[in-house]
């Protein structure tokens, strides 16, 4: 069942209006697929982590993790909600720069950052590195000797904690690219090293521990094994822990039957295992959050136009639209669920199931299946919510289909965010070797 997030509503026109515009009149003016963001969703979704951090009087920052969608209007609004921004490549980097966003409230993550790119990061004069292991502390400690700097840096550490949506896995196990492993003595290695390192100052440390997570335990856990690592650098080498970044991954809901805690109760429960843990260290460390799609996910919706329509007798139907794998590589990859809604006639009754299937040629390019809608027909408009996140930043040309446009929505008006792509750009970076040139027909010399 299709529910309603953020200002969406269904209007006397029986109409699904985003953000005060309806949808049937943005499809006519920017066409589809179209992306719909909701800003004052995304706003008032940070806003919620910042005011529950406030509430808990802890030293903390709150981050975006710019790759559940980057775009320059989107590292404005990040800008002027006052997060940090979490950038994982040069071009994240450089959409944030090119927007206006300050260098000193970027950092970088990534678990292979290039030389070019930690150049890049150091040269822009961004705030800090999360290093990742022990070739790019050593790469980082050149870099910025080279240069005549002192980088800031926390240590990616995995804790071997796993949690996915509906539980958590206390693993023994150290096989993730990512990060210092905890338990094979990886991490504390990691804190000798940078410590040793003098052109970096170890300011603390980062823990991601997964993604679409609902309960809260893995974060608790996390905590308490993090604390007593903290302790351990304390006692050894007198390092004092100025900052613990916990990581994203805070769930939303795609589907009714989500159930994801609300952001101040994440906090709540960080907040709380903090001062609980580590009460006996010499000081609490100031606290940071990164969430990416809790921030945007439910508040994006895409837009499509339905085309063909095919009945399998006696086994499905397929409803057709004009997007797909393109800008929705999730159901594809990870059998992602969404709803879907007939935008244009969205107080009619269900009568059937269908599924909705993308135009890539691939048989695996079904965007939902099994959905109940009104009798669908070509030219009707169908609306897929929880879109914002994982989207447009996973999007592709496979086939050669345009990406779409993205518009930010709030208070009636519409603003063109991103432009559709045209077919001009599709072959912008094509080259055509002189030697393939098309030659001249008739052309005698
Ligand atoms: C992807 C990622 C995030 C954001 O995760 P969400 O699930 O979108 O909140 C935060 N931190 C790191 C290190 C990540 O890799």
């Amino acid at each position: 069942m299709y529910f309603l997030h953020g200002s969406s509503r269904i209007n006397e026109r029986g109409h699904l209006e985003i953000g005060g515009c309806d949808t049937t009149e943005l499809a006519k003016q920017y066409g589809t697929p179209l992306y719909i963001m909701d800003e004052a969703y995304i706003r008032q979704k940070m806003r919620s982590y910042v005011q529950a951090f406030q509430k808990e009087r802890l030293a903390f920052r709150v981050a975006y993790a710019s790759k559940a969608f980057s775009t320059m209007a989107m590292c404005r609004i990040a800008d002027e909600e006052g997060l940090m921004l979490d950038v994982v490549s040069e071009g994240e980097i450089y959409t944030a720069l090119e927007a206006g966003f300050p260098a000193e409230r970027i950092y970088f993550h990534g678990n292979n950052k290039t030389p070019q790119e930690l150049e890049f990061a150091l040269d822009k004069g961004i705030y800090l590195f999360v290093v990742d292991n022990f070739d790019e502390l050593h790469l980082l400690q050149h870099l910025s000797k080279e240069k005549g700097k002192t980088a800031r840096v926390i240590l990616r550490v995995t804790p071997g904690v796993e949690a996915h949506t509906h539980e958590y896995i206390q693993t023994g196990k150290e096989d993730s690219k990512f990060g210092f492993g905890l338990e094979s003595g990886q991490a504390l290695e990691g804190v000798r090293q940078a410590l040793n390192c003098d052109h970096l100052e170890l300011l603390g440390f980062h823990c991601h521990i997964g993604s679409q997570i609902f309960e809260t335990e893995a974060f608790e856990l996390t905590i308490s094994k993090m604390s007593k690592f903290f302790q351990t650098c304390y006692e050894r080498w007198g390092m004092i822990t100025r900052i613990f970044n916990t990581g994203g991954g805070f769930g939303i809901r795609y589907e009714q039957g989500d159930t994801p805690k609300e952001p101040a109760e994440y906090v709540a429960v960080i907040a709380q295992a903090v001062r609980e843990s580590m009460k006996d260290l010499p000081c609490l460390p100031e606290i940071w959050i990164e969430p990416g799609r809790s921030i945007v996910g439910e508040a994006g919706t895409t837009l499509y136009t339905v085309g063909t329509v095919k009945d399998v007798p006696n086994i499905r139907k397929y409803v057709a639209v004009d997007g797909g794998m393109t800008d929705n590589i999730r159901p594809a990859l990870y059998q992602a669920k969404y709803e879907a809604i007939l935008a244009n006639r969205a107080n009619e009754a269900s009568s059937e199931v269908v599924t909705i299937a993308g135009k890539a040629c691939e048989e695996g390019d079904i965007l939902v299946w099994d959905v109940a809608l009104p009798p669908v027909k070509q030219g009707d408009l169908l609306a897929i919510s929880c879109t914002g996140a994982y989207n447009y930043s996973m999007a592709s040309n496979y086939n050669r289909v345009r990406r779409p446009a993205v518009v930010f929505v709030q208070n009636g008006q519409a603003d063109l965010v991103v432009e559709r792509e045209s077919l001009a750009d599709l072959v912008s970076h094509d080259r055509i070797p002189a030697r393939l040139a098309k030659k001249k027909v008739g052309l005698t010399i």
